[in-house]
C-alpha cells in the first residue's frame, strides 16, 4: 500500500492530520522573571552588573570578541539564543559584534546615558541587557550589534 491511498482514506475518515495553511507562527518566548537576589546569585558579579544594571564591559577585556568557531551565542542569563555565528564581525571596537540578531531574540529600547540617544537592545526572554545597536554595520543589514562579551555563553556548533 502507498502512502497516497491510505492518505486519501484517512480523509474520507476525517482523520488524516489538519495541516493549516497559514505560516507559522513565531517561536513564543516564555518570559523568565527572577527576583532581584535570585539573579545575583545566578550570574557573576560582572555578568550581573551588564546584564541587570545595564553596564558595559571594558572593550577588549571578552574571549568572545575573537571567538571564530560556528555555533550560537546565547544569553548568559537565561541562554537564549542571540546570535548565529554566521552573523558575527570583527568591528575592531573590542567587543563581540553581529550584524543581526536570531529573530525575535532582542528587544530594542532607547536610552539617553550618554546624552546622545543609543538604541539599548536586550533579551528577549530575561530582559538582560547585552548592547547597543548602530547603523555602522556591514552588509546586508548595515547594523551593528555591538555585544558585551560577559552577555553571551558561546555555544560551539
Ligand atoms: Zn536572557
Amino acid at each position: 500500500m502507498t502512502r497516497r491511498p491510505l492518505l486519501a482514506l484517512l480523509c474520507t475518515l476525517g482523520l488524516a492530520p489538519k495541516v493549516s495553511s497559514a505560516q507559522a507562527p513565531a517561536p513564543q518566548i516564555e518570559p523568565l522573571r527572577l527576583a532581584d537576589a535570585e539573579w545575583k546569585k545566578r550570574l557573576s558579579a560582572d555578568a550581573y552588573a551588564v546584564l541587570r544594571q545595564e553596564g558595559t564591559e571594558r572593550a577588549g577585556t571578552s574571549p568572545l570578541d575573537h571567538e571564530k568557531r560556528k555555533g550560537t551565542f546565547r544569553c548568559a542569563g537565561c541562554e537564549l539564543a542571540l546570535f548565529s555565528s554566521d552573523t558575527k564581525f570583527d568591528s575592531g571596537t573590542g567587543w563581540p559584534s553581529f550584524f543581526t540578531s536570531l529573530p525575535g531574540a532582542v528587544v530594542t529600547k532607547t536610552d539617553f546615558k550618554l546624552i546622545v540617544p543609543r538604541t539599548e537592545y536586550h533579551c528577549a526572554r530575561c530582559e538582560g541587557h547585552q548592547g547597543h545597536v548602530f547603523d555602522d554595520g556591514p552588509k546586508p543589514t548595515g547594523k551593528r550589534y555591538c555585544n558585551n562579551g560577559v552577555a553571551l555563553k558561546f555555544v560551539p556548533a
